[in-house]
């Protein structure tokens, strides 16, 4: 629990304004035969960006001014007459649906509380646009709250690549959550969801959100960003310096020879993310650690740290790159060259290619912290599920994986780590506060039940798809469907429809029944009569049944009872008996012995949220 309450007590955001847009490319009506062949409308596309900007900051007023040149390439099959711009830091000024949104939430993040609405106006935050052109004729703009409205001058026609050349100055708000300056730990500047970024148009539409204060969603592409700041700051972040010898700071490979200033000019690229975060600090001890056959990770942490807390931080080095290890191991490998961990001073967020999180922790929170944030760089980075709809893909996805690196890398032995998040999803699914999975992250009703949704029930959701599936195909969907879907927006769909592929097992069930509704799984025995066992299906849920049986003479047998609608069973050494068709509420089968006692699923692996009846 510690963890989920530490590092992930969020927000909320009130009412997303999705703006879809069915333009058609198709100008005419067509037949409906034609219409069915064309099969552009059901091959998977994504919008492409490629986004410069040269950034200059004054870190005494905390003010920066941006110049920003977008090329866009909308691959989708539609005309787009609009485009829309996240802008996020003017969620932290006073009023704002962030704000709102936390003073009226029944259990709101300590973190935020109140505090926006206090905010000084040299405190706040704001991104302000101040020209905006699209192939060099100016276009009509409108900031709304935390969302940019853009009209075009022109229609961005299907495989049509047009440039944005925007201008802007912006302030970097008191750190209020994840972003910003000053914060509790005295990092200076922690510069995530900083600039102007162009939302994300999929097969769903428009994915404008405004910025409540949970969750991110962009489009793939590359960066090439300037950033000119006061020499004596250090930076972390996304991307590859492209000028080390003239920083220093660490990242020299030769000898320095900066140029006169009293700033310098640090020059990054990063291929294929989908964005870009940096923080910088004038105290910030750099150190580097190589992987073997792996990325370089660079680890920055206050130099005003204790000893104690910087030794934590040596500590964290070599399990870091162990963490990397496990992850491309069990996952798939880490597709990039760089990898930070970057005390932040709030939380723990994940970003491309680095995380910012706490750095004042105990070794083991430390170690928690970047165990989490940096499985995300395969669950959301690089597998970009959209994290406002479907929080429990990246969070689920990445607790789950996380928690079994933790056991196997500090050695642990907890025989079944999977336990707590069993226990957390339980504890919902009995407050008769639970809201489905497909819930938008913004929408619960309470931080709590989102939060136990999005890292629990999503992480319940994959480990006990091992149950479903077998341990062993578990593990071979989540490396294909790594492998399938990198780099690209995967959705539900495609996650089961892997794990259906791998086992060759109809699956549809598991994924409406646990994601789309709030239905339990509770079986039970009902009764043992000589050497006949009755089973009872009590929850609405459908699960296939493990089942230990210990016979009078003491010795034990293992059963699997298929479930019907899976057209299958799982590989198994129990002995198969006949299958079980969902709606018959009892099951009966007769082995060969006297009975002592029976219990279902003794590995504890399927979410039954009444274990009291499972025994007798
Ligand atoms: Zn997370």
């Amino acid at each position: 629990m510690k963890k989920i309450f530490l590092l992930l007590f969020g927000f909320t955001l009130l009412f997303a304004s999705c703006k879809t847009q069915k333009t058609d490319s198709v100008t005419a009506p067509r037949p409906p035969n034609e219409v069915e062949k064309n099969t552009s409308k059901s091959t998977y596309w994504q919008q492409h960006v490629d986004y410069t900007m040269e950034i200059d900051m004054d870190v005494n007023s905390y003010q920066y001014q941006g110049k920003q040149t977008l090329v866009y390439t909308n691959n989708s099959p539609d005309v787009l007459t609009n485009v829309y711009y996240h802008l996020y830091f003017n969620a932290f000024q006073p009023g704002s649906e962030m704000d709102v949104r936390s003073l009226t939430i029944p259990d709101p993040d300590g973190r935020v509380a109140d505090r926006i609405s206090k905010l000084q106006p040299d405190e706040i935050g704001y991104i302000k646009v101040s020209s905006l052109t699209q192939d060099g004729i100016s276009i009509k703009h409108e900031t709304v709250g935390t969302i940019l409205e853009v009209e075009l001058a022109k229609p961005i026609q299907p495989g049509e690549s047009v440039t944005f050349n925007m201008v802007f100055n912006a302030q970097v708000p008191i750190q209020i959550r994840r972003s910003g300056r000053n914060n509790k730990e005295g990092v200076a500047l922690s510069m995530a969801q900083w600039y102007p970024k162009l939302a994300e148009y999929d097969f769903e539409g428009w994915h404008a959100d405004p910025y409540i204060g949970r969750e991110f969603f962009g489009v793939w592409g590359d960066f090439d960003v300037t950033l000119t700041i006061d020499k004596n700051y250090v930076i972390g972040g996304t991307g590859y310096l492209q000028n080390p010898n003239e920083i220093g700071h660490g990242y020299e490979t030769g000898a320095v020879n900066r140029p006169d200033g009293d700033k310098l000019t640090w020059h990054f690229l990063a291929p294929n993310v989908h964005d870009f975060t940096w923080a910088a600090d004038p105290d910030y001890i750099h150190d580097k650690m190589q992987v073997p056959n792996g990325p370089m990770l660079h680890f920055y942490y206050k130099n005003t740290l204790d000893a104690e807390k910087k030794d934590n931080w040596k500590k964290l080095q070599p399990k870091t790159v162990e963490l990397m290890e496990y992850y491309s191991e069990h996952i798939g490998k880490y597709p990039y060259n760089q990898y930070s961990v970057i005390q932040g001073g709030d939380g723990g967020m994940e970003y491309g290619m680095c995380t910012l999180i706490v750095g004042e922790g105990n070794f083991e929170g430390l170690f928690g912290v970047t165990a989490h944030e940096m499985a995300h760089s395969w669950f959301q980075f690089v597998l970009a599920s959209n994290e406002s709809k479907h929080s429990w893909m990246d969070e689920g996805f990445t607790q789950y994986i996380s928690s079994l690196a933790e056991n196997d890398i500090l050695n642990k032995n907890i025989e079944n780590p999977t336990k707590g998040a069993y226990g957390g999803y339980v504890f919902l699914a009995k407050s008769g506060k639970e809201q489905p999975l497909t819930t938008h992250s913004d929408r619960y009703n309470f931080n709590q039940t989102y939060s136990i949704s999005a890292y629990y029930k999503g992480y319940v959701f994959l480990a006990q798809l091992g149950y479903v599936i077998g341990e062993e195909n578990q593990k071979e969907t989540i490396k294909s469907y790594f492998n399938d879907f990198k780099f690209k927006h995967p959705r539900p769909l495609d996650v089961i429809r892997t794990a259906e592929k791998i086992s060759g097992l109809e699956l549809d069930w598991y994924l409406t029944d646990w994601t789309q509704t709030t239905n339990t799984v509770d079986y039970a025995v009902k009764s043992i009569d000589g050497n006949s066992v009755t089973l009872e299906r009590i929850g609405l849920m459908p699960m296939p049944i493990d089942i230990a049986v210990t016979y009078k003479d003491g010795s034990t047998e293992n059963f699997y009872i298929p479930l019907q609608m899976m057209r299958g069973e799982k590989p198994t050494t129990a002995t198969v008996i006949k299958d079980w068709a969902w709606a018959y509420p009892t099951y009966t089968f007769k082995p060969s012995k006297p009975i002592s006692s029976v219990q279902i699923d003794p590995k504890e692996m399927m979410a039954d949220i009444n274990r009291d009846n499972n025994k007798m």
